[in-house]
């Protein structure tokens, strides 16, 4: 793998803008599946508590014998510990199914506003808690809306360093990542080839044919120079090594503006709104 850029958050600490997501990867399979993301150069995981697989990102890193700072690990906060007793216990029991002191960083996984009676600040405040600790060492949101977003910075002192979220060609998420940009939180694409749906896409594939690459090479590339940063998943290791081959080349200005403009606005969405996302595992 040609070397992974490393990208700054706001509060110092960088981050490798390409990682390996492991959503969907069974937990059974996660330790070899990640060791294999490893193998392949990858040194950035994103797990999170609902993807029910920690242990395995965890058995991973022990048997990969890659020292602690040489890997990058985020994990989230599943939707039914928003109360800070709750968050307080998961993150713990989340360090010690990783074997970790510390993660990377942390993230409320979503805001769920109609759930909690609309209270993900007191959420943020014990993610903040987490961080003075220094058992995260950087704390961020996923799925955070403007208006989310805006109440965070009204309302607690600490500003996301990240805020992961949907965004692909046909889902270009433009208003949230600018909401970002402006306040210096990273944005974080999450289905970042819209799980396989873009790839057969007509302007894409021409892009692709142009320069010799792939069109998962292609998309990955996209969001790269737009200063994304993206994990694609898969279980293969001559995909995880396809897609990690993103890094000596470059795409013309007139290519990221023709893949910018496959954006289908809402109906481009393939996850929920989450605005009225309210689902908590029982
Ligand atoms: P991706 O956009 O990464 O797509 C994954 C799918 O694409 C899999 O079906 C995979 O199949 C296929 N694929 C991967 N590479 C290739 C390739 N080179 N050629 C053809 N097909 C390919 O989707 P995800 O939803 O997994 O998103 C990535 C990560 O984002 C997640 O793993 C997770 O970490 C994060 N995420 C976060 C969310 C959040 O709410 N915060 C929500 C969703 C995702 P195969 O495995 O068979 O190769």
């Amino acid at each position: 793998m040609t070397s992974v850029p490393n990208l700054t958050l706001n509060d110092g600490h960088t981050i490798p803008q390409l990682g390996f997501g492991v959503f969907q990867v069974p937990p059974a399979d996660t330790a070899k599946v990640t060791l294999d993301a490893f193998e392949a150069g990858y040194r950035h995981i994103d797990t999170a508590q609902m993807y029910g697989n920690e242990e395995g990102v965890g058995k991973a890193i022990r048997e990969s014998g890659l020292a602690r700072d040489d890997v990058y690990i985020t994990t989230k906060l599943n939707n039914g510990f928003h109360r800070p007793d709750d968050a307080r216990a998961a993150f713990e029991t989340s360090l010690e199914k990783l074997g970790l002191d510390q993660v990377d960083l942390f993230l409320i996984h979503w805001p769920l506003p109609t759930q909690y009676d609309g209270d993900f600040v007191s959420t943020w405040n014990t993610l903040i808690e987490f961080a003075a600790d220094g058992r995260a060492r950087s704390i961020g949101v996923s799925n955070f809306q403007v208006d989310h977003l805006a109440r965070l910075a009204a309302e607690t002192s600490v500003v996301p360093a990240v805020n992961q979220i949907e965004v692909h060609p046909y889902f270009g998420n433009e208003t949230v990542r600018a909401a970002g940009e402006a306040a210096g939180i990273l944005t974080e694409a999450w289905s970042p080839i819209a799980q396989g749906a873009v790839l057969d896409d007509p302007t894409i594939t021409a892009i692709a044919d142009k320069l010799g690459r792939t069109p998962s090479q292609v998309t990955l590339r996209w969001h790269v120079q737009r200063g994304d940063i993206v994990f694609p998943k898969t279980l293969s290791p001559e995909r995880m090594r396809e897609n990690a081959a993103i890094f000596d080349f470059e795409l013309g200005a007139d290519d990221v503006a023709a893949i910018t403009a496959l954006d289908k606005g809402e109906g481009g969405r393939r996850g929920p709104n989450p605005s009225t996302f309210d689902w908590i595992p029982s």
